[in-house]
């Protein structure tokens, strides 16, 4: 009987399997590692294939196909955003993901990337203040205390040095679940009642919330000069946190200005409003922070390149480990003509 060869098998990284590789590198090691692999391809920017994702709206979110290739390893990630899915008991974001080898169209993994993509979002927003931040930042502000928000502040602790989250939600209970889970990773948490409390004495400003509407996690007046922030909740069209006079008194810095022009804060200004792609400002094309009162904001959504990075990473990093499982996903038949012939015998 022909059976599927092996060289047709693909590692597949379940959830249990990605928490595994997490807690054997160490979850700071391996935010640091991310945001050095997604450096090193947004410094190689050029070379990719890139598109706005493919998105299929509904009233109640998204589903979204993000696909890119260096020439190459392809890669995409199908990923969902429903803000109400929480109070079923359900996950705002979950995601999965595979690349393959461009010459043969053959995968080469398939991973699950719901924790995938907190990592990479967090190990992006750290790459990005680390670059833009002012130097002396220590304190971050950590507005929306959800799925995200762990991996926000260990990531900007890790890569950026602070010491200290000041954490804010509308419900209290999501800010308790997360100071609980930051505690014991040296860093100094305090509880806020308020936005404004939160980012009292915070050089860096991370909005994290879910909700699909225009709505102002930040106004004008809560935003001094000199800070950096992290804008990363507003996604998706119709779905913002900055009130639009703080847009016009930041430089803003985007992943791809083709898709955050539809997704991102910056849906509310005109279509040509000044934006900074942030690889440029890696590669010295562009200028990053200029002058200690200046307002920097990364204005992210999420781009293909982030999780072809994430993905590469984890396809190296498993190598050698039983941190995944062989999946029989392929069908080869060892005759590639006679793939009917495999599915009669298999009877
Ligand atoms: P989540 O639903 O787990 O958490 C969101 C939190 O925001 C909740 O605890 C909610 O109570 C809180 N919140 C809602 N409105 C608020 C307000 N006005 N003030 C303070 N807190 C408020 O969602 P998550 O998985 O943490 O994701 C957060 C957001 O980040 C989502 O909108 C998601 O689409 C987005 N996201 C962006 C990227 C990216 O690359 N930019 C990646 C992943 C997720």
């Amino acid at each position: 009987m022909t059976q599927p060869s092996q060289k047709a098998l693909v590692p597949f990284v379940s959830v249990d399997q990605m928490m595994r590789l997490i807690h054997h590198i160490g979850i700071e090691d391996m935010l640091r590692g991310l945001a050095d692999r997604i450096e090193a391809d947004f410094r190689r920017w050029p070379l990719f294939d890139k598109t706005p994702r493919v998105a299929s709206h509904s009233d109640v979110g998204v589903i979204e196909l993000m696909p890119t290739s260096d020439g190459d390893v392809y890669g995409f990630k199908y990923v969902n955003g429903h803000p109400g899915n929480t109070k079923g008991g359900l996950q705002t974001v979950t995601a999965f993901g595979l690349l393959s080898d461009v010459a043969t169209g053959y995968p080469v993994l398939f991973s699950e990337m719901t924790i995938l993509t907190a990592l990479r979002t967090a190990a992006t927003s750290a790459l990005v203040a680390r670059v833009l931040a002012p130097a002396s930042s220590r304190v971050m502000a950590m507005i929306g205390n959800g799925a995200q928000s762990e991996f926000q502040s260990l990531a900007m602790k890790a890569v950026v040095g602070i010491d200290e989250v000041r954490l804010f939600d509308t419900d209290p209970a999501a800010t308790e679940k997360c100071a609980k889970n930051l505690e014991g990773h040296g860093l100094r948490i305090v509880r806020c009642k308020t936005a404004e409390d939160a980012i009292m004495g915070a050089q860096i400003i991370t909005t994290c919330t879910a909700d699909k509407q225009y709505a102002t996690i930040l106004t004008d007046n809560m935003v001094g000069a000199g800070v950096h922030i992290n804008a990363i909740g507003g996604d998706c069209p119709g779905k913002t946190e900055l009130a639009p006079a703080i847009l016009s008194r930041a430089d803003i810095f985007v992943e791809y200005p083709e898709q955050t022009r539809i997704e991102g804060e910056i849906q509310q200004m005109a279509a040509d409003h000044p934006v900074t792609e942030f690889w440029e400002v890696l590669t010295g094309a562009a200028t990053g922070r200029t002058d200690a009162r200046q307002i920097t904001l990364f204005d992210s959504v999420g781009f293909a390149i982030e999780d072809f990075s994430a993905l590469c990473y984890v396809r190296d990093a498993i190598k050698g480990t039983d941190f995944f499982t062989p999946l029989d996903m392929l069908a080869d038949p060892d005759d590639p003509r006679d793939l009917f012939g495999m599915v009669q015998r298999a009877g």
